[in-house]
């Protein structure tokens, strides 16, 4: 058993409660109270402690074209370009290597579970590995080596657009062949303590239609959660409606994909209709706020979306930065300046979409500091430049709107401290080891 004393703990409603005990075993949070003087065995957490953030979209990889891509690269399909030159180098050794660190940067920053939309699959030239799952693997690893929880979310890739172009070049890295090849590989993976196996349909791009339900099928019937891109470029909805005379939101609600246990990711350009279909299946939203700004993607409805009945969670997808302040607080501020107004959301709802929401979508029960939840934490200081001042004010508010990813002094997954003063317990110089993993692999 380890228990936590917090200075301040947001235990619910966007709202600081002050001396927290928190008792846990087997990883699990057993007890939680209030107004309680620290006692001498507790691992004290100074600062605001909230639930562990859930990174729910995270394509680990383009942690290596951070800054180079996003300067003079014209637009999504260029970047695109630039992404594909990466995927072409990596084997199971180096992605290891790059996603551990990234991993470990994302435990800097609060992050206790990440969701991998994985697509990478076989090798350079599209043959699979002598183990199929060689790749998924690595990324299990690192996560594990990292100490952050995560969801494999494998991800079926079998076409090269809505008509059924074949892949070619590096996207046959990508290529199950078909959906049933895609299932088989999956069977032999299984949850573990660190782990929760999903799916994903990548695009309505990427998966032809008759593949859509059986692949919902296959996922609900396996208890995994299931994601997909939608709608993040307008071109997609175009192809979309000439092939299908129907929007890929239409699309996957005639083909059964929507649902309380789906994610759908970006949902920028919606129609009304979409908006109201997403809404009434309770499928969750996931927002990937500086991922969109980065590619010019646009501005999606999210608060319409929260409104009609969809969870919001949030990911750094293609990790522009790793810093899910920054994306919760945008998903309110980009709507302030779509729509001329502010208050849509409260910094309390912000903080769920970072936590509880991205837990859900992701197959977790965590997200909350209650017993019974995970006990997965992270812990802001609340006296450096940028949060000093959130005793005296709305610590909660002031962590949402002002802090950022080095703010996080100590994090703990499973009971376990993984982050203690702002530093790795097992990754000692994170900074040095991103730098060796993006080096070996662009020089
Ligand atoms: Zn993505």
């Amino acid at each position: 058993m380890t228990r936590f004393h917090a200075e301040l703990a947001c235990l619910g409603g966007g709202t600081a409660t002050a001396d927290v005990l928190i008792d846990t075993a087997d990883g699990v949070i057993t007890g939680v109270a209030s107004g309680v003087a620290a006692p001498a065995d507790a691992v004290e957490l100074r600062g605001l402690t909230v639930p562990g953030l859930v990174n729910a979209h995270s394509h680990v990889f383009h942690r290596a074209i951070r800054g180079h891509s996003q300067s003079g690269v014209a637009d999504f399909w260029a970047w695109r370009d630039v992404m594909y030159a990466v995927a072409a180098r990596l084997d199971p050794d180096n992605l290891y290597a790059l996603a551990r660190a990234t991993y470990a940067e994302m435990a800097l920053a609060g992050i206790t579970t990440v969701g991998e939309f994985h697509y990478l699959h076989h090798d350079r030239d599209g043959t699979t590995y002598e183990d199929p799952n060689a790749m998924g693997d690595a990324v299990v690893r690192a996560a594990n080596e990292a100490g952050i929880r995560i969801t494999l979310l494998d991800t079926c890739y079998l076409q090269a657009n809505v008509t059924g172009a074949p892949l070619g070049g590096v996207q046959r890295r990508f290529d199950d062949r078909s959906w049933e090849q895609w299932a088989q590989r999956l069977d032999p993976l299984s949850d573990t303590a660190m782990l929760r196996v999903g799916g994903a349909i990548h695009s309505v791009r990427a998966v032809p239609r008759a593949a859509l339900e059986p692949i919902a099928d296959h996922t609900r019937r396996q208890g995994m959660p299931l994601h997909v891109h939608l709608s993040e470029q307008p071109a997609e909805n175009a192809a979309c409606l000439d092939a299908h005379g129907l929007t890929p939101t239409a699309l996957l609600t005639a083909e059964r994909v929507l649902a309380p246990t789906t994610t759908a990711v970006h949902a920028t350009h919606l129609t009304e209709a979409d908006i109201t279909l997403l809404g009434q299946s309770g499928t969750t939203i996931c927002m990937c706020p500086t991922t969109e700004r980065d590619l010019a993607d646009g501005v999606g409805p999210a608060v319409t979306l929260a409104r009609r009945g969809s969870p919001l969670c949030v990911g750094s997808d293609a990790h522009a930065m790793i810093d899910l302040f920054e994306e919760a607080r945008a998903i309110e501020l980009d709507e302030r300046l779509v729509t001329g107004h502010r208050g849509h959301l409260r910094a309390g709802e912000l903080l769920t979409a970072a936590t509880a929401a991205g837990a859900a979508a992701l197959g977790w029960d965590a997200g909350r500091i209650a017993p019974g939840a995970l006990a997965d934490l992270a812990t802001v200081r609340l006296d450096t430049p940028r949060t000093a001042g959130a005793r005296a004010g709305d610590p909660v508010a002031q962590t949402v709107y002002a802090a950022t990813a080095a703010d996080v002094s100590a994090v703990v997954v499973g009971g376990r401290v993984v982050v203690d003063g702002g530093e790795h317990v097992d990754v000692p110089d994170v900074g040095a080891a991103l730098d060796a993993a993006i080096t070996a692999l662009m020089t």
